[in-house]
Parts: C-alpha cells; sequence; structure tokens
C-alpha cells in the first residue's frame, strides 16, 4: 500500500465577490479531483486547534499526524530545523526577520525590501559579529528570514508576528523577557541601515523551544518522505524523521514546477517509501496576494499537473490511499489565514467511499474531525 498526502497550502476559501459569490475550489476545473471525490470520503478537518495561531506550522503538523496543542511550541525551532540546527533544552530559537520600520513607529515591510538571501547572510553575519555571545547567536536563513538563537531564559515575551502589522504601529515585545529582545531590535538598527538596503532592523517573533516528536516512523510505522518550499514543513520533515527531497524547479511561489513535484512524489514511493507528503505553496500565496486569477489558476495546475498523472503512476505502483487538504484557508478577501475547519478528501484506491464534492459548501455540514487524526485515518487501512 503505497500513501499519499497532497497539501495545496492555504486553499480553503469563502465566498468571492470578485468569482461571482462563488469560493476558488468552486471555480477551478479540476476533473481529477472531482472524480477522486465522487468515490472518496470528503468532510471537514480543525487543523487548527482551539487557542492556536493558524498558522502554516500549526496547521501542517495536524496534516503529519501530530496534535499541536501537544507538540507545537513556536514556529522558530521548526524553521530552525529545517537551517539543520538542534536546539539544546536550554536554548530557545526566535525568527528573526529584516524588516522596514518608518521614523513614525510604522511597520512599513515585514520582509524589509525581500533582500537577497546573499545580502542577508552578510548582514546576519555583521549582527552576529556585532551583537551576539553570551549565548546569543544569529543564523542565516533565506532573503529576509533568519533565525536567532538565545539562553532559555529569553523565551519569556509576548511577541507579535511583523506580518501582521503592515502599515500599523510596530507592537513591541511585552513580557520579562521583553527589554533583551527589544535592546538587540534596538542596537540592531545601526548595523542593519549601514548596509543600505530597505531593510532597517531586526524584528524577533515565533519563539519556542525545540518541538519534542516521535519520529514519524515509530507513530506511524511507514517510511515518508516529503517535498516542498516552504521551510516550515521542511522542517516539520527534520524534527520527524520524514526524508526531505529537493526538487529542481520546486519554488514557493506560482512558477513551482507542478510536474517535477509530482514525479519526485512517485519516483519516491517506486523507490520504496510507504508515504509521500507533496506540499504546494501558491495557493497560499495568491490568497495572500488577494489574487483570485492566481488561487483558481493554482487549483487548476494542481489537477492537470500533479493530480491527473498522479493517479495513473500511483496505480502502477499497487494499492494506494492519499488524502487531499490545506493546512488552513487563507481567504482571498482577508489575505490572511483563519482558523476555519478545512475540507478533507480520503480515497481508496480499492474500497470506494460515500462519495461527495470537494468543495466547502460540500463539506459544510460534517462535523469537524481534529485535523491531526486524519494521519492515522489514512495509515490504518494497510
Ligand atoms: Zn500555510
Amino acid at each position: 500500500m503505497k500513501y499519499v498526502v497532497c497539501v495545496p497550502d492555504g486553499c480553503a476559501d469563502e465566498p468571492v465577490g470578485e468569482l461571482g459569490g462563488r469560493t476558488p475550489l468552486e471555480v477551478a476545473s479540476m476533473p481529477t479531483l472531482a472524480r477522486l471525490a465522487a468515490r472518496g470520503e470528503v468532510g471537514r478537518a480543525a487543523v487548527i486547534p482551539p487557542g492556536l495561531p493558524a498558522g502554516s506550522d500549526v496547521g501542517n503538523m495536524s496534516i503529519f499526524g501530530y496534535d499541536p496543542a501537544s507538540y507545537h511550541t513556536g514556529r522558530a525551532p521548526i524553521e530552525a530545523a529545517a537551517l539543520g540546527l538542534r536546539l539544546a533544552p536550554d536554548q530557545v530559537a526566535y525568527r528573526c526577520n529584516l524588516v522596514t520600520v518608518g521614523a513614525d513607529g510604522t511597520m512599513v515591510d515585514f520582509s524589509g525590501g525581500h533582500p537577497s538571501s546573499d545580502d542577508g547572510r552578510k548582514l546576519i553575519e555583521a549582527l552576529d559579529a556585532d551583537l551576539g555571545g553570551d549565548g546569543l547567536e544569529f543564523h542565516p536563513g533565506v532573503e529576509y528570514r533568519h533565525i536567532v538563537v538565545a539562553p532559555a531564559d529569553w523565551a519569556d515575551a509576548e511577541c507579535t508576528p511583523p506580518h501582521d502589522l503592515t502599515d500599523k504601529p510596530a507592537v513591541w515585545p511585552t513580557g520579562p523577557a521583553a527589554p533583551r529582545l527589544q535592546q538587540v531590535m534596538d542596537a540592531s538598527r545601526d548595523i542593519v541601515s549601514a548596509f543600505g538596503l530597505a531593510a532597517n532592523q531586526v524584528w524577533l517573533w515565533g519563539q519556542g523551544f525545540q518541538p519534542q516528536m516521535p519520529s514519524f516512523a515509530s507513530q506511524y510505522g511507514l517510511d515518508a518522505a516529503l517535498c516542498s518550499a516552504v521551510d516550515l514543513v521542511r522542517g516539520l520533515g527534520v524534527l520527524t524523521g520524514i526524508e526531505v527531497i529537493d526538487v529542481d524547479g520546486m519554488t514557493a511561489g506560482y512558477d513551482t514546477d507542478y510536474d517535477a513535484q509530482r514525479e519526485c512524489a512517485l519516483d519516491a514511493l517506486a523507490d520504496g517509501a510507504d508515504l509521500f507528503v507533496v506540499h504546494v505553496e501558491a495557493t497560499d500565496e495568491a490568497g495572500h496576494a488577494g489574487d483570485a486569477g492566481a488561487k483558481v489558476a493554482a487549483l487548476e495546475a494542481w489537477d492537470r499537473r500533479i493530480l491527473a498523472d498522479l493517479v495513473p503512476g500511483l496505480d502502477r505502483l499497487g494499492p494506494w490511499r492519499l488524502l487531499f487538504l490545506p493546512d488552513h484557508a487563507t481567504p482571498l478577501e482577508l489575505k490572511t489565514h483563519t482558523d476555519e475547519p478545512v475540507p478533507y478528501l480520503l480515497v481508496d484506491s480499492r474500497v470506494d467511499g460515500p462519495g461527495g464534492t470537494y468543495t466547502e459548501a460540500g463539506v459544510a455540514d460534517a462535523a469537524p474531525v481534529p485535523g491531526h487524526e486524519l494521519m492515522g485515518r489514512l495509515t490504518a487501512v494497510r
């Protein structure tokens, strides 16, 4: 038995005026998905447990079959894992954005004008040289997204994600560790500004200790692999022993090579993996941009370039089961994530289910099931 988990990030939505009161899933032409839904089981998954942020870290942790209420400590340690960092028990990781804060204290750009990864690395190295030491470490990541590792007693603070502050007054940290965080952010201004880029300081947030997640193999008894261009998803793979595969042409944008991601899944399964997770970011990107056309196009690419050839490819490998769901909704008209339950589809190549329609309205009457239980449902049949 082979298992595939398909994650169109943030694909769930709400009725959109621009789409005639329909959702992208209702508008997109997805004939293969419709066929699978007609012979599978559709329902609603609560991928974001109550009280947790509606982030890709939480939602994907659910999809991977781990209850975020038990295992989620913050997003930074997951991204740190993607960079190959292992945290000691007395270390906390912070996400360190390069941001642009205006002279009047407005968060002008949470992504600091999208510096190149090369510029970002130079900046982070300069910060580490000037401000690092005594357990404080700056680690370069990608573009504006970096990691700070600090002693455990730096963890106790309330921090605001910078992308929630765009064009609003910056909300500085509060809590016992806030003065130390503030000191680092204040001290970063001279160093960052000296580079003459759009970014003019760092922003620390999303902190957490290393989550103690049992391996996927020990939890589910299966060898798993994944492909994703997103650090949070790759970090979850590192933390759970799921093999993280790089794919040429895979990106976190609209231009990802869907065909290459599909072939990566089929090749890994043919080579012995039992389960494969295909994660594509494009739908979430479109949701944040409020771009209805791009979101519909990304869904149609999922169907035409992944599912249409994935299904016959799986048939050639033997019996299979497939789970399709996003990690959260990213409604076009809100341009941000929500914690609403999302539609899921579970299909078994050998046994027909009740059948249904894979849309938000198609599952509106279903009682939500905890998202982290679906991995157990998927893999229960061997
Ligand atoms: Zn997401």
